[in-house]
């Protein structure tokens, strides 16, 4: 029997097998079915696969993992408007309320009841069917592929952070960080016309991907206290008194300590990466230089919008990112690259119909 929807299982910390799930059914007559083709691994789903929980998230049950994913559309319920089969899109892969205070005042990614894809208990999206309501489908491009589909996600990301961040033109922004969201934030950055856009590392591989791809400058990270550090990015990237924004995608606790020195007066300063939940902040330097501080949560209204049209306008271009693509049964693969820092970005392969007898 050829499995009916395969999906790639968390059962437990360091632990995963494929199971074949029942296809999801459509929950509303504006729901439709995806089916699966690519699927990108972020720092996240690596951390449920090694620690079982994020924060006060925690894997109870096994749940279906993957959350960045691209497919075709198999089937739509009866009040659908907006898509046909066979259309191919991103999945925006996270469901509000629509109801309370935070949905209707249109800050839907902090609506307290959402239910996202491969955050406990939801499953996620690394299965061969996924479903969804309409609206959270974005019709790709007829020049993206569904491997850059699959990218949409973190650049969905980076636009949220970048929109926090206030960028306009002529704006120097610092980001730390070049990992893939850290890179994506580079390119919109410069997409939005930011007339410097530097880029802080430890990994000068990494560095030198940046500086070919969206960065103006790089600096390499060094063991030294913030504030030289600060004073060293300032000087090396020609920023005077200061970056007028900085986006943290490191999660580092060093890198943010530098950052709240590397700013200008009354610049702004955006928390994008997740690292110890308790840090060292130099709080001085937030109440002295009458900073603006952020925090950035998945995205919002407009968001996937936003990067679909980035894509679509050639504005931005994620394919570079694309680093390798493994099969749907070589999934856990691409959690060991994620992990091990290499590569940019791998893809798994939406499952191939393929018989089933166990895992
Ligand atoms: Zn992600
Ligand atoms: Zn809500």
């Amino acid at each position: 029997m050829p499995a009916k929807n395969l999906s790639f299982v968390l059962q437990k910390p360091n632990h995963v097998s494929f199971e074949d799930r029942p296809v999801p059914e459509l929950h509303s007559p504006h729901h439709v079915l995806v089916n699966v083709k690519y699927t990108g691994i972020c720092g996240s789903d690596v951390h449920y696969w090694t620690h079982g929980a994020i924060g006060h998230f925690v894997v109870k049950a096994p749940m279906v993992l993957g959350h960045e994913s691209s497919g075709i559309i198999a089937a739509v319920g009866d009040k659908v408007t907006t898509l046909k089969v066979g259309d191919r899109v991103c999945l925006e892969p996270g469901i509000p309320c629509r109801m309370c205070v935070r949905c209707k005042e249109g800050k839907y990614n902090l609506c307290p009841d959402m239910a996202f894809a491969a955050t406990p208990p939801f499953d996620g999206t690394l299965a061969k069917y996924y479903s969804l309501p309409e609206d959270f489908c974005y019709k790709l491009a007829d020049g993206t592929s569904l491997e850059e589909g699959a990218v949409m996600e973190p650049l969905s990301v980076a636009v949220h952070v970048v929109r926090q961040a206030g960028i306009k033109p002529g704006d120097r922004l610092v980001v730390f960080g070049a990992g893939p969201v850290g890179l994506l934030c580079c390119a919109v950055a410069k997409a939005y016309g930011a007339s410097k856009v530097v880029s802080v590392d430890i990994n000068e591989e990494r560095l030198a991907f940046a500086k070919k791809y969206a960065a103006t400058h790089t600096v390499v990270s060094r063991k030294e206290s913030a504030e030289e550090a600060a004073k060293r990015i300032n000087e090396e990237c020609g920023l005077g008194l200061g970056a007028d924004a900085i986006i943290d995608a490191s999660g580092a606790e060093p890198c943010i300590q530098t950052a709240l020195h590397a700013i200008r007066i009354g610049g702004t300063y955006v928390q994008a990466g997740m690292g110890k939940p308790d840090i060292n902040f130099p709080i001085m330097a937030l109440c002295t230089k009458e900073l603006n501080v952020k925090g950035s949560f998945r995205y919002g209204a407009g968001d996937y919008a936003t990067a679909v049209d980035l894509l679509a306008t050639g504005r931005v271009s994620v394919k570079e990112l694309i680093t390798g693509k493994v099969k749907f049964r070589d999934a856990e693969h691409a959690f060991h690259q994620v992990k091990e820092a290499k590569g940019i970005k791998t893809l798994i392969e939406g499952p191939e119909d393929e018989q089933v007898n166990g895992s």
